[in-house]
């Protein structure tokens, strides 16, 4: 099957969070299958690309011509379309400009008119998020006159509702799409173009990064207002679980790690618990029970909780490493606390390197979130036997088996109320076992065991473009 895969990051090429690296592996596992995958992406400042000659392509956006150029980098054996448009992309961040609708918006019938320059015709195009997610409404609109684009089957992975890219009406006309699609049945959400509410409308299939969030995504508390929408597109709606790059996240290969280690050697990890402390300044007690913790700092990610909550979780004889950063409404209490602290360490910026660190050398990896459409961290921490305490929620619910609930198949400490209480309990739970020693290095070789690669959702995403591309569903 021809596919092409686009995303607003794609690792290591740029990455902000969980979409880059699904990005940069997904992909990777469907070439692995014997695919034709290809990515695209906008070509930002920090994306590095082969010097060979640039193609100008016509991007038409209503009666506009636009030029973009198009030039072609790898991720592996995966070619990448880099879509160069300097005024919009040569810039040091991947998101959080004024102008990310038009970014992205251009970004998304750009996708389409590279096609022609790039004579790649795909089965399928997976969009992914808000950013790529008008690539379905413009095929059904302007591309749609010409065969070669109607025969295209359209994908949406939602992995994360929260973030819809809502913009004045002013963008849609701009994008020239027809009126025909600005109603509360298509691209218009109360008065505003919403990308990714015209994406669920108009994409073949549309599917979650988790089986659980799936379902979540269809009720109020989760839905983030498109609840009832979702509901009405359930035949088209489904979840499959992301899996993690093996070859990025290994322990027994990571060149980040000071100690490498596999489950028939985990007794060399207490060697990179040692160097974290040493990196981070705490003392060197091998038996505190080390939390890593790594994340964006938001509310998402339980920081309400959290916060509130730290100073009991420090009093319990633990070590504490944070890394992260995000909303100075949470990354200033926690620095505050940390700042009179010996066992809490924070550090407030990214760090892809220290991240692989605090994988391996904690012995728990804390995610209280809120929501975790799939959550990528607790599946990088159980490959490292590091043992999850999760709260039970999407993605989270689909990969922590509770320890409490089940000791013979637990993999982790698991809460279910966004609670303070809930919190504290699962983390007494876990530190609690820590201390106890017996049966640690069963969970840890249970949470080793888990197969968390892409192999088996790879090829459920065939599956789902098999549907995708076959008649339409649902909509
Ligand atoms: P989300 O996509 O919601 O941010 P995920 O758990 O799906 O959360 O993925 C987060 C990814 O980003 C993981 O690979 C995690 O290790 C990484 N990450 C998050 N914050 C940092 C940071 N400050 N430094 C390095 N890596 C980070």
């Amino acid at each position: 099957m021809k596919i092409l895969f686009a995303s607003a990051e794609a690792y290591p090429l740029a990455k902000v969070g969980g979409l880059g690296d699904v990005a940069g592996s997904l992909p990777k596992a469907l070439k692995a299958l014997g695919h034709d995958v290809r990515i695209v992406m906008p070509r930002y400042g920090m994306v590095q690309a082969p010097r060979e000659e640039v193609v100008q392509f016509p991007v038409h956006l209503g009666d506009a011509n636009h030029e973009a150029g198009l030039r072609t980098a790898r991720i592996g054996q995966v070619p990448v379309y880099l879509i160069e448009k300097p005024d919009l992309y040569d810039r040091p961040k991947v998101y959080e400009y004024d102008d990310d609708g038009k970014r992205f918006g251009f970004f998304c019938k750009a996708i389409l008119d590279l096609l022609p320059a790039a004579d790649f015709w795909p089965d399928v195009i997976h969009t992914n998020d808000w950013h790529s997610a008008l690539v379905p409404a413009f095929l059904r609109s302007t591309a749609s006159q010409d065969e070669r684009f109607r025969r295209i089957g359209t994908v949406l992975t939602i992995h994360n509702l929260l973030h819809q890219g809502l913009f004045p009406r002013q963008l849609f006309d701009w994008l020239g799409l027809p009126g025909s699609m600005w109603n509360h049945e298509g691209a218009e959400f109360y008065g505003q173009l919403n990308f990714m509410k015209a994406g669920i409308v108009f994409a073949d299939c549309v599917n979650t990064v988790s089986p659980t969030y799936a379902k979540e995504i269809q009720t109020l508390e989760f839905g983030e207002g498109l609840d009832g929408l979702l509901r009405s597109y359930a035949a088209k709606l489904s979840g499959i679980l992301n899996g993690i790059d093996h070859d990025v996240w290994n322990p027994a290969k990571d060149p980040f790690l000071i100690q490498k280690y596999s489950k028939s050697t985990l007794e060399k990890k207490s060697a990179d618990k040692v160097a974290l402390q040493k990196e981070a300044g705490l003392p060197p007690d091998a038996k505190a029970p080390l939390i890593g913790f790594v994340s964006r700092v938001t509310a998402q990610k339980g920081f309400d909780i959290l916060v509130e909550t730290f100073p009991q979780i420090l009093q319990m004889g633990i070590q504490f490493v944070l890394l992260g950063t995000g909303e100075k409404k949470y990354e200033d209490p926690v620095s505050v606390l940390a700042r009179t602290r010996s066992d809490l360490i924070v550090w407030l910026k990214y760090d892809e390197a220290l991240a692989h660190r605090i994988y391996a050398g904690s012995d728990f990896f804390l995610m209280p979130s809120k929501f975790e459409p799939c959550g990528l961290g607790q599946m990088i921490s159980l490959r490292y036997g590091t043992i999850p305490i999760v709260r039970s929620t999407g993605g989270l619910a689909d990969t922590v088996v509770d320890m409490t609930a089940d000791p013979s198949t637990g993999n982790g400490f698991v809460f279910r109320d966004y609670a303070r209480d809930a919190l504290l309990g699962a983390v007494q739970r876990a530190v609690a076992f820590y201390r106890a020693r017996k049966g640690w290095r069963s969970i840890q070789r249970r949470a080793m065991s888990v197969d968390l690669s892409w192999k088996a959702s790879a090829r459920q995403y065939v599956a789902l473009y098999e549907r995708a591309r076959g008649p339409l569903v649902g909509a």
